[in-house]
């Protein structure tokens, strides 16, 4: 165990610096501070205030009867074509008609309704409060995947992610990257897993503590699944962990805590940004220029006996500091208790601080996080949506709560699902009332990155641009009738730029920008591909001992020294141990994890040389390269029986695919290259 990751030495920063990542948000015109309750838990509010109850927030202005009309013919018209809507018609007509507005249901938004409202009435598109029972363009959650049953469109969350970023499964997710490449993954404290690996932890402090007396620690014990501080406490020795309520009964992450935070008016801090997650496969990530920065109340002093328990020193959660009595609310954004980020930059940088630097260092954490979180992420979706039926696509809007170190070094903290897009805030009318009022700053920070993130995820985005090409006169109207209300923006020849009336877009992107940087640390992900390929039952999540044999066979992995009983031995070994652990009950069999632990001990027996990185990624390749091997072989085989020959065995074409299908337990690839064909079944987005 490293000791001390309060004292550790600035993020290797290695691709950042190598690339020079943008400084997003450097020079940006400041904003004021919105504040931000998480939208989870709110003691002590009733909840139909908490959760932006949709009668609270006023409707945008109808747009005129015969508008509304032709806007639902229009609707009509493009909604039988279900998924493909938006795409061309073919008919040449279609594509100088003005695109429809696009079409957002509104009716499970709950506290990003208000946010969400303001940014399609900006954007002039048009949404349905209370659903529809025609498909929607976009579909918009407040709080997971499974709010509804969505079989076309976007909808904006990932199935899994909310699963995915709780405390021990991130946790695991960042350990397995930690093991690999141990120098890239060090902006994560190290975690230990309660109840699982206490005593590892124990033995981990002690061994420390015995090689240097000196060494006086501080862990931060966090509840799986909790949120805004509820149950978090810090302790100084391993013996301090509340065995009765932690242990026993509520799982809980054990960390390091960083001592040395960097302070600002003497206070620690921490940063909230908001990441879009816009496509899994190819993987496409945004990041906001702007975010948020939550200020304790009371000044920091590195832990001791003495000030453990003071919350309002060590925890920056906002949903417990506004209780303090040092809470200051503040017009301006560079002040108070909540302040943009933006404003700490410049701050930083009126003192010399290398604040590109900074960010880069920032662009480099959430990349890297993100990588860690996107194979399990594809295991959830092909079950969620397995390939061939009919599903959504999605994207997700995640909020990163980031810790700066004294030195600067990023440290990331959490992953929210769903950061809240609440744009109120609470004020303390006496002492424990609390009521909710309008914040501007909020709404001009939430709404950009939720306006943004509709924006970018546009299905009709091509044909309105296209159609904004000034040579391409719209068809729609006879002449002489002016702009119709339900027209989209710039869709008249006077505005060639159908967003011209908008500001220019907040997010940006980091991910394709920087893969050449980062592509090398996705290992995990082919094996996430491997590990889908073989998972056989459309809608498994985990892998059977059939599903683990052939993939041993096919990837020509047993020899004298691994019989095929050792492999069953293997498989039994890791899958009970993994199922004893995670809480995951779902099916049985062999879970993404368990397969990644065998497929570690695999490729350490057959590289024993090298570094584990280097192991595993020989071992990846050799897998691809096997199967693209097969893939070639029944491709040729679908041929050759095309042409006339049969595969053995097989009396008709499909026989013959049918045959191979069931040589490896599940459907033929139809690439031809080994990283397509050890690829998901179809393209996540
Ligand atoms: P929650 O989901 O309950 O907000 P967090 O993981 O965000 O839990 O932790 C709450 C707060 O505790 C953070 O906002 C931060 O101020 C502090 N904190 C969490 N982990 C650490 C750590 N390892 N070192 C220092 N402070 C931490």
């Amino acid at each position: 165990m490293r000791r001390g990751s309060g004292d550790r030495e600035p993020a290797a920063g290695r691709e950042a610096e190598r690339v020079g990542l943008d400084a997003g948000a450097a020079g940006e015109p400041e904003r004021e501070a919105p504040e931000e309750p998480r939208e989870e838990r709110a003691p002590g509010r009733p909840r139909a205030a908490r959760e932006g109850d949709a009668s609270a927030v006023p409707p945008p202005p109808a747009p005129p009867a015969p508008a509304r009309a032709r806007g639902l013919r229009l609707h009509r018209e493009a909604a039988g074509k279900g998924r493909g809507c938006g795409r061309s018609s073919g008919n040449p007509a279609d594509e100088l008609r003005p695109p429809r507005p696009v079409t957002v249901d509104s009716s499970k938004a709950r506290t990003s309704l208000g946010a969400l409202k303001i940014s399609i009435r900006q954007l002039r598109w048009k949404e349905f409060p209370f659903g529809r029972r025609l498909p929607c363009d976009i579909y918009w959650h407040g709080v997971s995947f499974h709010d509804n049953d969505i079989f076309s469109g976007q909808v904006n969350k990932f199935p899994g992610m909310t699963e995915m970023v709780r405390k021990i499964t991130l946790s695991r997710a960042v350990r397995i990257m930690q093991n690999l490449f141990p120098e890239e993954y060090n902006f994560y404290p190290r975690s230990w897993i309660l109840p699982d690996e206490f005593q590892l932890f124990v033995a981990q402090v002690r061994m420390v503590k015995d090689g240097d007396p000196s060494w006086k620690p501080t862990f931060i014990v966090k509840p799986d699944g909790g949120c805004q501080g509820d149950g978090i406490y810090l302790i100084k020795d391993p013996s301090d962990i509340r065995l009765a309520g932690t242990l026993q009964s509520r799982p809980a992450v054990v960390q390091e805590y960083i001592c040395k935070p960097l302070l600002i008016d003497k206070l620690k801090f921490d940063i909230r940004l908001y990441v879009l997650l816009k496509s899994l496969d190819p993987l496409e990530i945004y990041i906001a220029k702007d975010g948020l920065s939550r200020f304790c109340t009371e000044p920091y002093q590195e832990p001791s006996p003495k000030n453990l328990h003071h919350v309002f020193m060590h925890l920056t959660n906002y949903s417990l500091n506004i209780h303090s009595g040092n809470f200051v609310h503040s017009d301006s954004t560079s002040t108070g208790s909540k302040r943009t980020f933006s404003s700490i930059l410049c701050r930083l940088s009126s003192k010399g601080v290398d604040i590109k630097k900074v960010w880069s260092d920032i662009i480099s954490l959430v990349i890297k996080t993100v990588i860690a979180l996107t194979p399990e992420l594809k295991v959830f979706y092909q079950s969620d949506i397995p390939a061939g039926r009919p599903g959504p696509t999605c994207f997700q809007i995640l909020g990163f709560d980031i810790l700066l170190m004294k030195n600067l070094k990023p440290i990331l903290l959490e992953v929210n699902a769903n950061p809240s897009m609440r744009i109120e805030h609470e004020q303390e009318l006496s002492p424990g009332v609390f009521e909710n009022v309008p914040s501007l700053v909020d709404e001009e920070v939430k709404v950009a990155v939720i306006r943004d993130t509709l924006r970018l995820m546009d299905p009709l985005k091509n044909k309105r641009e296209k159609q904004s090409q000034p040579h391409k006169k719209p068809l729609a109207g006879k002449e002489g009738e002016g702009p119709s209300d339900c027209e989209p923006a710039g869709a008249s020849d006077t505005n060639p730029n159908p967003e011209a009336h908008l500001p220019s877009i907040c997010l940006k992107q980091v991910f394709p920008k920087y893969a050449k940087q980062f592509n090398y640390l996705r290992l995990v992900d082919r094996m996430a591909n491997l590990f889908i390929r073989f998972l056989g039952i459309k809608g498994s999540m985990k892998l059977g001992p059939t599903g683990f044999r052939t993939f041993i066979r096919n990837c020509k992995l047993s020899s004298s020294s691994l019989s095929m009983a050792a492999v069953d031995i293997l498989y039994i070994d890791i899958t009970r141990r993994w199922n004893s652990m995670t809480l995951d009950q779902r099916d049985s069999g062999m879970c993404l994890q368990a397969f990644v632990e065998a497929f570690f001990y695999l490729a350490q027996r057959k590289f024993k040389m090298l570094p584990l990185h280097e192991q595993v990624a020989s071992l990846v390749d050799l897998c691809e390269y096997h199967l693209s091997l097969l893939d070639e072989r029944r491709l040729v085989c679908g041929r050759s029986s095309r042409a006339g020959g049969r595969a053995p065995g097989s009396s008709t074409p499909q026989g013959a695919t049918r045959s191979a299908q069931q040589a490896d337990g599940h459907p033929p690839c139809c690439t031809d290259s080994a990283r397509k064909s050890s690829g998901p079944r179809r393209a996540l987005s």
